[in-house]
């Protein structure tokens, strides 16, 4: 009879490798031979999901068992045994591949015990042979390796959950292991709070925003990681949080710390819990800044040069009539003269003045503007003002399209743009007013069917002094530019030669003045 030791051997759990388990079944078929003085034994194994068994285990020095290394579900003794999940002895001369092999030592009596799992399933087949003219297998023997066969199968289908179990623990730690490594790869600082406060998840550039270190904030309360932040930052923190907790998903401009402009993106966690991204874009800006002071010093280069060519026409004018005045002795020459001086004199006055408007800062006086009026009554008065071949038009937007800016800048800025139109359609046309609500902008219209541009031109537009008008001062579009771009808005171009011009002013719905 099997002693204690050998309920042990069927403790095939947790922590139980594949190679350990072959170990086990080892003994166990070394052990059987022992303890049933068998002259071979054999252990097969059935492979996960299939009806395939395979030795797993043997033991019986003088004979290689069995005859066949696997078989199938119903094929031959063994196959029948692991069908039916009974057990068989086998008495007088056995000769069966899966008993053993013909040639060597003949067998007398043999063994073959299913073992089942505990959802009746047979999980392997033991098979124990003894040789012809030793005693034959009892129904005692028999008793005895069904109740052994069947703690096996029970301790088999055991080690394959933990296995199982075991495997999926690892790709679970595998897949977690990636997604750290992405998350810490990124330049954005990622982490989650999970429902009672506490951080749950957090990558290294969290930890850094948060801590101004590198060491791991996972694990920490929430309120404390904050409340040690510098007071308005943890503030703005706080409330970010709170709203996601309130199932807002929201994007919140943080306040500046030690010359950093953070921005930080919440959204609620499904199963309770917020996400947090927080993204340091200091670089970014400072970069977009660098090119807007290039774009304005290269801007300001141009416009010197445009100005000091706009300064030189009436100079030259000057030094001529300054020349007249010395040849010619006559008073009433030196008065024709000395007036073409003060005319050009007050051109030139009047250009500083306009260079003047368009290179001071602006500032803006922002109220309620009501669009719908304000371009009605722009229509109007163009009306007005237009030769009868123009005909003007504007047909107001539904609703009240109310923006937030400085109305008569803007009224300037667009009487510059219907000024443009009426004098591009010097034989008459068609200017139309309109306006069109976009997400987060409103849209102001104002085309005209008159000479249009070539892109040569739509590029050089909104530069100081570019004009192809003779009396032209080229400085309108620039100025209307600056007012909507004070705005927060923008200003569109699409033209073609001969068919006309739309300009395009896009306001935000919530002007940033
Ligand atoms: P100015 O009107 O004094 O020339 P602007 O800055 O207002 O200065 O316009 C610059 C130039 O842009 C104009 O000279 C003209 O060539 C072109 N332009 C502007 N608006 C229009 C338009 N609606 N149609 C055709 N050309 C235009
Ligand atoms: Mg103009």
């Amino acid at each position: 009879m099997p002693g204690e030791d050998v309920w042990q051997l069927f403790d095939l759990g947790a922590g139980l490798s594949p190679a350990d388990l072959s170990t086990h079944l080892s003994k166990v078929t070394k052990l059987c031979k022992a303890w049933f003085s068998a002259d071979g034994v054999s252990l097969f194994v059935r492979l996960e999901d299939s009806d395939a068994f395979v030795l797993a285990a043997q033991s019986g020095a003088d004979r290689e068992l069995p005859g066949a290394s696997s078989f199938r579900l119903g094929e031959g003794i063994a196959g029948t045994v692991a069908r039916s999940g009974e057990p068989l002895i086998l008495n007088g001369p056995v000769d069966h591949p899966q008993v053993g092999r013909s040639g060597g030592p003949p067998i007398g009596s043999s063994i073959v015990a299913p073992l089942t799992a505990t959802d009746g399933e047979t999980v392997g087949v033991l098979n124990m042979t003894r040789n012809l003219g030793t005693p034959r297998f009892q129904e005692e023997d028999a008793r005895t390796a069904t109740a052994l066969s069947r703690h096996l199968g029970f301790a088999l289908a055991n080690a394959r959950l933990v296995a199982r179990l075991h495997a999926s623990a690892e790709r679970e730690r595998a897949m977690a292991a990636q997604t750290n490594l992405i998350l810490n790869s990124l330049h954005v600082g990622v982490l989650v709070v999970d429902a009672v406060g506490r951080i749950e998840q957090a990558n290294g550039e969290a930890s850094r925003f948060l801590r101004q270190s590198d060491s791991d904030i996972v694990g920490e309360s929430w309120l404390k990681i904050v409340g040690r932040l510098p007071k308005t930052l943890g503030r703005a923190l706080k409330t970010a949080h709170d709203s996601a907790l309130r199932g807002i998903t929201q994007r919140h401009d943080l306040p500046k710390v030690a010359g950093r402009y953070l921005t930080a993106y919440t959204t609620p966690v499904p199963r309770g819990g917020v996400l947090l991204v927080i993204e340091d874009h200091t670089e970014q800006l400072e970069t977009e800044r660098e090119l807007q002071r290039s774009r304005r010093m290269a801007e300001i280069g141009q416009m010197t040069a445009a100005l000091a060519h706009e300064i030189r026409n009436p100079l030259t004018s000057i030094r001529g009539a300054a020349q007249m005045i010395a040849a010619d002795n006559s008073l009433e020459g030196a008065k024709k003269w000395a007036s073409v001086v003060e005319e050009e004199a007050l051109a030139l006055n009047s250009l500083c003045d306009q260079f003047l408007e368009i290179a001071r800062p602006l500032s803006l006086h922002t109220d309620d503007v009501n669009l719908n009026a304000l371009l009605e009554t722009l229509a109007s008065r163009t009306r007005l003002e237009a030769s009868e071949n123009v005909s003007i038009e504007f047909r107001p937007l539904a609703g009240k399209p109310i923006i937030k800016a400085d109305g008569p800048k803007l009224v300037q800025a667009l009487r510059n743009l219907i000024r443009n139109a009426i004098e591009a359609m010097p034989d008459g046309g068609e200017l139309s007013l309109g306006l069109r609500r976009s997400k987060g902008f409103v849209r102001i219209l104002v085309k005209d069917t008159g000479i249009g541009m070539t892109d040569e031109q739509v590029a050089k537009l909104f530069t100081a002094f570019f004009t192809t008008k003779p009396k032209g001062t080229g400085l309108g579009l620039c100025n209307a530019r600056r007012v909507v771009e004070a705005h927060g808005g923008a200003i569109h171009v699409k033209s073609r030669v001969g068919r006309g011009s739309t300009f395009e002013i896009r306001m935000p719905l919530e002007a940033s003045a």
